[in-house]
């Protein structure tokens, strides 16, 4: 198994999440971030500190978000998607897109 970030963090990336992981497994692209499943250890306490709610044990993944475990393990793999552990300032227009969905044709790579 593994934890898997969700659309929702399409466009915010607000980073609280990579404060807490133990074992520093996310990674951060142009306007998202994935996590490695190789490395993922499944604490989930990740999970309550997004404050979009975009991750989730890969079991418990919402049916129309069940596409996403492949595409975290596919874009962790991209040597562009370097290793994130620190928080930073999310978006500047994260606020603006925090609560829409259909989010994945915004996906930078
Ligand atoms: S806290 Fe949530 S929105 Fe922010 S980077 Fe992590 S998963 Fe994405
Ligand atoms: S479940 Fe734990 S190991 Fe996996 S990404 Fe979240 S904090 Fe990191």
């Amino acid at each position: 198994m593994t934890h898997v970030v969700t659309e929702s963090c399409i466009r915010c990336k607000y980073t609280d999440c990579v404060d807490v992981c133990p074992v520093d497994c996310f990674r951060e692209g142009p306007n998202f971030l994935t996590i490695d499943p190789d490395e993922c250890i499944d604490c989930a306490v990740c999970i309550p500190e997004c404050p979009v709610s975009a991750i989730y044990a890969e079991e418990d993944l919402p049916k129309d978000q069940v596409h996403m475990t492949a595409l975290n393990a596919e874009l962790a793999r991209l040597p562009s998607w370097k290793s994130i552990t620190k928080r930073k300032d999310p978006l500047p227009d994260a606020e603006e897109w925090k609560d829409r969905t259909g989010k994945l044709p915004e996906l930078l790579r």
